[in-house]
């Protein structure tokens, strides 16, 4: 047998999160967020369960090249545009659609020689001071685009900094973009999954839902599964090993837990280099043969130990759940003071991943 730990990627889940992406936001046309991998699902394996999306958003070149590659037609976003100017002739060839999101950028796209006409979106920083061109910019940028006969379509964006937790900070960035853009008659784009599901008024044109895609919650109060959506990735492993554990006696690298009792503790097949954050504490919720416990102290490198007090029949091949399906990730992210986020992307390249479809 080989290495019990596997990602299962529901792909049915993926296709039923798009569809409620689009029952919260009738009116608008869903750009499917697929960078860093999908959120750690897989890139093409995403991009067909998604293919209902009306477009898809990415974060590289090379990224846009394997969708274009594999057929998809649709209108894909580079979501940091350009990174090199000697990009810009691949991306006009495929038809890619970059956001320009310094002034400078706008000007070296809108100087270019291109054999095809780009479609371009201009990011404006509305109150996240990330990315995005001064509102005040905004007339100069247009001027100088629409002065280039290659360039297209023009789209407005903005991304908000506080959608999940501060419904007075969106109605400022949104007033912000309102006042900069709506006498312009320009297609726009603002939300992403948190401003999709909570703030109608940011739908626009184009909605850009990320992680609600993949079954997650924007929200730290819900879970994908309080709002309708359902987990696409399970972390599946199994216990290697049973040891049973004295009162007193440390459990793993710096013995950073010491059991409090004589107890029996199980050895799961899944550790820091497969993704499972090493800042995970004791305490972190597991489950082993369907029943929910706890891991015990430091995550090593290709293990980690639970608690097996709460599953006395758990023995070594015991399936174990670290999380997903009957788990949600949200729960697992914050017990690790991190979001799912961040959990699902980094999914490394040695777990094999296994497809279902429901
Ligand atoms: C990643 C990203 C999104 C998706 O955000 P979620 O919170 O995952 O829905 C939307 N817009 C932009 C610009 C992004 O970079």
């Amino acid at each position: 047998m080989s290495r019990p730990l596997i990602a299962r990627i529901d792909t049915a889940a993926l296709a039923h999160n798009l569809s409620v992406a689009r029952a919260a936001a009738p009116n608008s046309k869903v750009l499917a967020v697929v960078k860093a991998d999908a959120y750690g699902h897989g890139l093409l394996r995403a991009a067909r369960a998604l293919r209902a999306a009306d477009g898809f958003a990415v974060l590289r070149l090379e990224e846009a090249m394997q969708l274009r590659s594999e057929g998809y037609s649709h209108p894909i976003v580079l979501l940091e545009g350009f990174f090199d100017p000697e990009e810009l002739p691949e991306i006009a060839r495929l038809r890619l659609r970059p956001v320009l999101h310094r002034t400078d950028q706008a000007d070296i796209i809108a100087r270019s020689r291109l054999s095809h006409r780009v479609d371009v979106l201009i990011k404006l920083n509305t109150g996240m001071n990330r990315l995005g061109i001064n509102p005040k910019r905004l007339p100069e940028t247009l001027a100088a685009l629409r002065a280039a006969p290659h360039i297209g379509g023009i789209t407005l964006m903005t991304h908000f900094a506080s959608a999940d937790e501060d419904d007075a900070s969106v109605e400022r960035q949104l007033a912000n973009f309102q006042v900069a853009t709506g006498h312009l008659g320009l297609p726009c784009s603002l939300a992403n999954s948190a401003a999709l599901l909570r703030h109608p008024p940011t739908h626009a044109d184009w909605v850009r839902p990320g992680i609600m895609l993949y079954g997650a919650s924007p929200f730290v109060e819900q879970t994908g599964e309080d709002i309708g959506l359902l987990p696409v990735m399970t972390l599946e492993s199994k216990l290697i090993s049973v040891q049973f554990v004295r009162k007193g006696e440390g459990v793993g690298y710096g013995a950073r837990f010491v059991a409090e009792r004589d107890m029996k503790i199980g050895i799961v097949a899944c550790g820091y280099a497969d993704g499972y954050p090493r800042h995970a504490g004791t305490g972190t919720p597991i489950l082993v043969g369907g029943q929910l416990t706890r891991t015990l102290g430091r995550v090593s490198m290709d293990m980690l130990n639970v608690d097996l007090t709460a599953v006395p029949t758990a023995h070594v091949g015991s399936d174990v759940t670290l999380w997903g399906v009957g788990l949600p990730v949200e729960h697992v992210a914050t017990a690790c003071g991190t979001i799912s986020y961040e959990l699902l992307t980094a999914l490394a390249p040695r777990v094999p991943v296994e497809e279902s479809e429901g």
